[in-house]
């Protein structure tokens, strides 16, 4: 048995710039004393993104979740959307906040994402919108996704907050469907602390996002929509700022760690890592490992971390669609991949500081025999 360790070792640990790096962006904000409402740093770093992602329109927003539920409501839908129970509660939350209804469609057992062979079984008159989800960086079909969303006239909303950095043949994620939010939360690839953006296709679409993070407030003594407050602040934009130029080299030192990961666990009966696409480049933002049939069930494995002071995380567990607030109106066992899966999933420690001899230690931890 080793040795029990003095403090843990998180799932992730956040980014940080050098410290004189963010120090040096705060004197500006003194001097002008203005902190929020759309600062000069908000402005620079909304460009910067702009560049970043090689798109004509992006909004900036307070966090990811916002970002997701005003974008939502930017499109003035009405019925029932499509979506993946296998997400963070933000996806479905967002979704229903609208007073829209969301539809669970089932996931596929590959990379996670949704199943689009089940979406057109799930289509009726009243479904106005797809909002899936690029899990753990895994990307949809997006291809497929578009010819059905074209065919029945659907927008295509993605969560695309795990997939900051990382492109398809070439190019952004994020000029897929009519819009992509991504999240800058502290504990995400890319952070600003807190923070998101949407990127979106229909140029209409920019000023009534401004409105709607705003109060809806559209001009003097005005206020024409139930907006919501999702301005992103000074020292987000700074932190945001700060921590672009550094972003692929942390991208590239957790590719490392994964390569590490899969050379420990890869060909071991009962355990599922994802395949990577030879299309996409990953930002590697998770490290999900499936146990399926293993020794040990995905419970223990979990124990036997913590037992060494090592904080693996069900994510995600449980499914949206058996949560307390939804379990009236939904059944798990009608989306059974994502139920099974949910069960089965660790996402093992991983940040580009984490030591590789850490990862060799979990590896080692999960090949024990007991
Ligand atoms: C982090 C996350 C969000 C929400 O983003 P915040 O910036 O934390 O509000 C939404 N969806 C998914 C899948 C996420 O992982």
């Amino acid at each position: 048995m080793r040795e029990k360790r003095e403090s843990p070792i998180l799932v992730t640990r956040s980014f940080l710039p050098p410290f004189e790096e963010y120090a040096e962006m705060l004197k500006p904000i003194w001097d002008s004393a203005w902190l929020t409402n759309m600062g000069v740093y908000h402005e620079e770093f909304k460009e910067r993104l702009k560049e970043y992602f090689g798109v004509k329109n992006l909004e900036l927003f307070v966090n990811g979740h916002m970002a997701l539920e005003l974008v939502i409501q930017s499109m003035e839908l009405d019925g029932e959307v499509i979506t993946t129970p296998f997400s963070f509660s933000s996806t479905t939350h967002a979704i229903v906040r609208n007073g829209l209804t969301p539809v669970f469609c089932d996931i596929n057992p590959n990379n996670y994402t949704l199943d689009v062979d089940q979406i057109e079984g799930l289509i009726t008159e009243r479904t106005c919108a797809i909002v899936p989800v690029h899990v753990y960086g895994n990307l949809c079909d997006m291809e497929r996704i578009q010819e059905i969303a074209d065919k029945h006239h659907l927008k295509v909303i993605y969560d695309a907050a795990h997939t900051f950095g990382e492109t398809f043949e070439g190019k952004s994620v994020a000029l897929w469907g009519d819009a992509s939010m991504f999240s800058f939360h502290a504990t995400k690839v890319f952070n600003s602390i807190e923070g998101g953006a949407v990127v979106f296709r229909d140029d209409r679409l920019e000023k009534r996002l401004y409105e709607l993070k705003n109060f809806g407030i559209t001009g003097y003594e005005k206020v024409e929509y139930v907006g919501a407050n999702g301005k992103m602040n000074e020292f987000q934009a700074a932190m945001g700022l700060c921590n672009l130029p550094h972003v692929e080299s942390e991208i590239e030192k957790r590719k490392a760690l994964v390569m590490r990961y899969r050379e420990n666990l890869e060909g071991i009966r009962g355990i599922r890592l994802c395949k990577e696409d030879p299309r996409v480049r990953y930002n590697y933002a998770y490290m999900p490992v499936v146990f399926d049939g293993y020794k040990r069930d995905r419970d223990q494995i979990f124990e036997d971390l913590k037992e060494h002071n090592i904080m693996a995380r069900k994510y995600f567990y449980p499914c949206i669609n058996s949560y307390e607030c939804y379990r009236d109106r939904f059944r798990a066992e009608d989306t059974p991949v994502a139920a099974a899966v949910s069960k089965q999933v660790l996402t093992l420690p991983l940040y580009g500081e984490l030591p590789a001899e850490i990862v060799d230690e979990i590896c080692g931890i999960i090949k024990e025999v007991h």
